[in-house]
């Protein structure tokens, strides 16, 4: 990632580099010594010299763990299974009344685990 140098940074940096060349013979000049100078005038000039506080990495929100689904046998659709293994309480298909298949045991077999990939899974015996 480059960042853009300021141009009164860079121009204290220039102006430091020059001064050292001048003021020291160049058989003496080192470039610990450059760096040395540049570093001064840059903070002489108000700017910081530190380790940049990098941004924390975000972390990835770990992807909605999918809870298994199996297909209610009265509307013959798949929901979302409770942890014992029942049909999530729905509604039938278009209506504002429960589906009779609400909260009982889906269509055996039916169940898709969370991790399976159902597009994957048609090959399946
Ligand atoms: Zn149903």
């Amino acid at each position: 990632m480059k960042q853009p140098i300021p141009a009164a940074a860079f121009a204290a940096m220039r102006a430091a580099v020059e001064e050292y060349q001048l003021i020291t013979p160049s058989s003496q000049a080192t470039s610990a010594g450059i760096a040395s100078r540049v570093a001064q005038e840059l903070i002489a000039s108000g700017f910081e010299v530190r380790t940049a506080t990098r941004s924390v990495k975000r972390r990835r929100p770990r992807p909605r763990s999918r809870s298994p689904r199996g297909v209610c046998r009265t509307c013959e659709r798949d929901y979302a299974i409770t942890r014992d293994g029942r049909i999530r309480e729905h509604n039938a298909p278009g209506q504002s009344t429960g589906c009779r298949g609400s909260r009982k045991t889906p269509v055996p077999g039916s169940i898709t685990s969370a991790v399976v990939d159902r597009s994957r899974s048609s090959c399946s015996t």
